[in-house]
């Protein structure tokens, strides 16, 4: 397994793997790995001749009063993660090698409007910025990212229709610990207290789907999750919506594929999670 740095030193493997045909896997990451990142990894592994994990903390999808600084970090661990995992590339670049100021920023909008568009405005267009990014740098056939995050994939699916990037994006199902908590960095965060009370999410997501398979229109099933959320009393709700799975925008009735999607503070960390339900 190579560690790169630098763009031009990733560009060099990618261009000499290219000219052998090799096909390219990307996953992007901000490290601090789990297996969740691993899922990706392994469906990457099994489908591509060179898998390429990118491992970089970008700050322009942290607003400024975010978690930045504190965001978990240990490249030791990922890179061990990483290896036994059959990947052929880390890319860890330092901030500095990707951005100068002042930079070229890829934004879209309507699907970063709503949910956690809404609560963290900067987030998607950082995201976008650096997908397209490491899109270019490694110029790969397939991408993949999971349905936790579930507006991201929305978001990225839409950047590479729209911009014509000739690369397969695919989506992964949510790894979630054994008592139903999504894996996520950010779980670290949480104090044994908080670790058991963030059991409210996955309590609700199940709620929801329960409701939603009884027929109910977009309130009852919302209702429902947020009535499970509410009785947890370190849970602060910042958003419980159901939208409409292409363009991310509330519906009141479930006609189309719909997410369903949250994002909820347990002390000062906020966790999200979701569920889709496809008509
Ligand atoms: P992150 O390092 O949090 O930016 O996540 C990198 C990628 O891993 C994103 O595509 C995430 O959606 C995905 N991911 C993170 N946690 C999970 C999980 N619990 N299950 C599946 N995918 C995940």
């Amino acid at each position: 397994m190579q560690v790169t740095k630098t763009v031009e030193e990733t560009r060099k493997l990618i261009k000499n793997w290219k000219m052998e045909g090799k096909t390219i896997g990307l996953v992007p990451t901000m490290g601090f790995l789990h297996e969740g990142h691993a899922s990706l990894i392994k469906k990457c592994r099994e489908e591509n001749n060179i898998v390429v994990v990118s491992d970089f903390v970008n700050p322009t999808q942290f607003g400024p009063t975010e978690d930045l600084e504190a965001y978990p970090r240990d490249f030791a661990h990922d890179s061990a993660l990483c290896e036994s995992l059959g990947t052929d590339l880390i890319f860890n670049p330092e901030p500095e090698n990707m951005y100068i100021d002042p930079y070229t920023y890829v934004n879209i909008d309507v699907l970063s409007d709503t949910l956690c568009g809404k609560s963290r405005p900067i987030h998607f267009k950082g995201v976008c910025t650096v997908v397209s990014k490491l899109f270019n740098i490694v110029s790969p056939d397939k991408a993949y990212f999971g349905q936790k995050d579930a507006q991201q994939l929305a978001i990225v699916r839409k950047m590479v229709q729209d911009l014509n990037f000739d690369i397969q994006i695919v989506g992964c199902p949510i790894v979630r610990e054994e008592d139903g908590l999504a894996k996520s960095s950010r779980n670290t965060y949480l104090s044994p207290k908080e670790r058991q009370a963030a059991l409210c999410l996955s309590k609700a997501v199940k709620k929801g789907q329960e409701v939603i398979c009884e027929g109910a229109m977009a309130e009852e099933v919302l209702d429902e999750m947020c009535g499970v959320i509410k009785e947890e009393p370190l849970a602060k709700i910042d958003y419980v919506s159901m939208v409409d799975a292409l363009t991310m925008q509330p519906v009141e009735k479930v006609e189309k594929d719909v997410l369903v999607a949250m994002a909820v503070y347990i002390g000062k960390t906020r966790l999200i999670d979701n569920f889709s339900f496809q008509m």
